[in-house]
């Protein structure tokens, strides 16, 4: 499917979101991705395809996806994104995967985000706030420092509470401070054994944190896992 730029929102300092507008009605669920294809000159070897999660609700007007910028040495293809101007078309396939809401609607939920691996949460619980569907979910939100966190406006609204972890806090920071662990996330919530655990962000992080937790007690079965691949940590 074609997309049309629309715009782009700096959510933070290196993080922005991207607005498209489809050619085409698109329909998708909160929490699943899709692979952009934007051609651009002299793409470097990680090429000219990319997987987002749709960061937007799927009652908006527009699609989005969120993604962070390196400001040193950014890929051809994310520089190609800063680059492109209203009404510039690219190239859409999907929507895919499964990291979505379980159907049942009592089922305990552990939303568990490393850094930018925020947005299908964001998805997920915009479309929530949107719908009035009411779902028991606790956030666990990790990011290095304060600056990078997203979305929480979106969080007041729906009326969630989420406890953001920050790695390299300022003095002034008097929420919780330190990595994303098993030992952590543990210490912060108890699910049950029917609860599900959502965890997403880097692939370094979500393979560490899949292993710690089945060594404490999660079954295999309750975890669900979206990695994003070539950041090396959040
Ligand atoms: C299911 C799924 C969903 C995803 N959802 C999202 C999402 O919502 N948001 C998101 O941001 N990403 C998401 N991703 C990851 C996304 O597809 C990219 O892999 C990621 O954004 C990194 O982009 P990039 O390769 O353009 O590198 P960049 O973001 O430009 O850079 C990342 C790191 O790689 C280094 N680097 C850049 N180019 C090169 C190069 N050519 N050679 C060596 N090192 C390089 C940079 O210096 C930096 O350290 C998702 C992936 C999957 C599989």
């Amino acid at each position: 499917m074609r997309l049309r730029f629309q715009h782009s929102i700096p959510e933070t300092n290196n993080i922005s979101s991207f607005f498209f507008k489809p050619e085409t009605e698109f329909n998708y669920t909160a929490g699943q991705y899709v692979e952009l294809t934007l051609e651009h000159k002299h793409p470097d070897n990680r090429g000219i395809k990319r997987w987002f999660t749709l960061s937007s609700s799927p009652n908006d007007a527009l699609l989005s996806i969120t993604t962070k910028i390196d400001k040193d040495k950014s890929s051809s293809f994310k520089t190609a994104l800063t680059k492109l101007q209203p009404d510039d078309e690219l190239n859409m396939t999907g929507p895919m995967g499964d990291f979505v809401l379980p159907k049942i609607l009592q089922t305990p939920l552990l939303f568990v985000a490393g850094g930018v691996g925020i947005t299908p949460f964001h998805s997920i619980l915009s479309w929530l706030s949107s719908t009035k569907e009411e779902r028991p979910i606790k956030v666990i939100y990790a990011v290095k420092d304060e600056e990078e966190i997203l979305f929480l406006e979106t969080f007041h609204k729906a009326n969630q509470h989420v406890s953001v972890i920050v790695g390299n806090p300022s003095p002034s920071w008097g929420g919780e401070r330190g990595t994303l662990s098993a030992n952590l996330i543990l210490g912060l919530t108890s699910p049950t054994p029917e609860s599900l655990i959502f965890v997403s962000g880097p692939e370094p992080m979500v393979e560490k944190l899949e292993t710690d937790l089945k060594n404490n007690g999660i079954k295999q079965s309750q975890l669900v896992l979206d990695f994003f691949p070539n950041y090396p940590d959040y």
